[in-house]
């Protein structure tokens, strides 16, 4: 996700990539979450200000990833704005660590990849859900909540199971 400095003209350059499942199993091999099989997009421009350069885009698309309550398919809508200013390596006021928003670059190419990856790393939540409300797993049946009203009272699960264990018969021994 490299873009060369000397690309930007005066219109500025625009920005449009296809984030692929690949990419974000490689930037972020601990996340449980996927794009969608189009991959996600960033679009927008790369526009240069004085001696920095200012990216300006959104980044959307689908995420999947599995449910944290009903662990059925979860999917998320990314719909995330950037907007970072890179600063050459180079330049006199890159020593300037007192901005925590730029970012700064090496030899005449920008990569917006670290910056993609951490928006995405921010965007997905501990816990995903498949929506909201999601009723998630019966504790006494294991059934989905969601598919299902299995009647089950929670409250009534420890005779439940006792029954349930009482049924069990151990093997005889002769
Ligand atoms: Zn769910
Ligand atoms: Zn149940």
């Amino acid at each position: 996700m490299r873009f060369k400095i000397n690309e930007i003209g005066t219109e500025g350059l625009p920005v449009n990539v296809t984030v692929t499942a690949d990419w974000v199993a490689a930037a972020c091999p601990d996340l449980e979450a996927r794009p969608g099989p189009s991959g996600l997009t960033l679009r927008g421009r790369l526009d240069k200000t004085g001696d920095d350069y200012l990216l300006r885009a959104e980044l959307r698309g689908p995420m999947e990833t599995t449910c944290a309550r009903c662990l059925e398919p979860a999917r998320l809508a990314l719909q995330l704005p950037l907007a970072v200013t890179f600063v050459s390596a180079d330049a006199d006021d890159a020593d300037d660590d007192e901005d925590p928003d730029l970012v700064t670059f090496q030899g005449g190419e920008i990569d917006v990849g670290d910056e993609v990856r951490d928006e995405i790393l921010l965007a997905i939540p501990i816990n995903p859900l498949c929506k909201t409300d999601c009723l998630g797993l019966c504790g006494v049946c294991g059934g989905n909540r969601n598919l299902v009203a299995c009647g089950c009272r929670t409250e009534t699960a420890p005779s439940v199971r006792l029954a349930a264990l009482a049924k069990i018969k151990l093997p005889t021994q002769h």
